[in-house]
């Protein structure tokens, strides 16, 4: 199996002396090519800062975080942005898309970077938008469509680029249950049939249910996996009872 991620001793801190917070200690784990893997945990375990950590958009205060075998903390910035624009899919809560561009222009925005051919581009809007459910919005701009399209269109942009690697924050966080079982599904067919190797941060079981396996972690420290062999549903129930005991706690309930 050939590791696409490698996690070693990966801690982070917010903060200084006394008001010193540690949000990751000590967590290694690897992601194989291919894998479709969940990361859970109760509120404020640090799954957030793991996935900005793993991705790149964040640096731990100590550790080493490996892409492809490479050390990303040695990669130059515009190696870095190179990699992160080519190779690497976000869809984060925050949507970032560009107001004064429509929804047809922030989802070929990537591309346009590249220089792909203009059908080649079509073709690539057309197969997302239509799996997404955006066809008809795709001349409307970002403020007059709605959060969970909004939603959508940036899962269509980090989907346009075919990439290797996509980092999910709660992407069906502001859906309604059938747009979230769709991008759900295109996500799944991403990794079947791309190979796209998928690492996604969530709270949700029936979200989590999609993964092959879900990491668990509490008070940033690794707590336990879980991992997919029968059907989804009985995954989704493997899901539910790890969730049951790890607990819902953060931090503050030990006050
Ligand atoms: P989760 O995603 O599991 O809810 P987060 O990774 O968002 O958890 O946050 C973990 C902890 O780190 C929380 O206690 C949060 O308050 C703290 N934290 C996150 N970002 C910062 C920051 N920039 N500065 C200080 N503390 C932070």
């Amino acid at each position: 199996m050939e590791k696409i991620i490698e996690i070693q001793h990966v801690s982070k801190s917010y903060g200084y002396l006394l008001n010193k917070v540690k949000v990751l200690d000590d967590l290694s784990f690897s992601v194989n090519k291919g894998e479709f893997v969940g990361i859970m945990g109760p509120s404020g375990a640090g799954k957030s800062t793991l996935l900005n950590v793993i991705s790149t958009v964040d640096t731990p205060s100590s550790g080493l975080v490996k892409i492809s075998g490479k050390n990303i903390l040695e990669m130059r910035s515009g190696q870095l942005s190179d990699f992160r624009r080519r190779k690497i899919g976000f869809i984060f809560q925050d949507f970032n898309l560009v107001e004064s561009l429509n929804v047809k222009d922030n989802i070929l925005l990537p591309l346009a970077i590249d220089h792909i051919p203009v059908h080649t581009m079509e073709e690539r809007l057309q197969h997302v938008a239509e799996i997404l459910n955006i066809e008809k919005i795709l001349t409307a701009y970002p403020a007059a469509v709605s959060i969970g399209q909004k939603q959508r269109v940036a899962a269509a942009r980090a989907l346009i680029v075919n990439p290797m690697l996509i980092f999910a924050d709660e992407p069906t966080g502001s859906l309604d249950s059938k747009a979230a079982a769709e991008l759900l599904q295109y996500m799944s067919e991403m990794n079947r049939q791309d190979r796209a190797t998928i690492v996604m941060v969530t709270h949700d079981p029936y979200t989590a249910s999609y993964c092959n396996r879900v990491l668990f972690i509490k008070d940033g420290s690794f707590f336990s996996e879980v991992v997919r062999q029968g059907s989804r549903e009985q995954f989704f129930n493997q899901v539910i009872d790890m969730q049951a005991t790890i607990g819902g706690g953060n931090r503050l309930d030990h006050f």
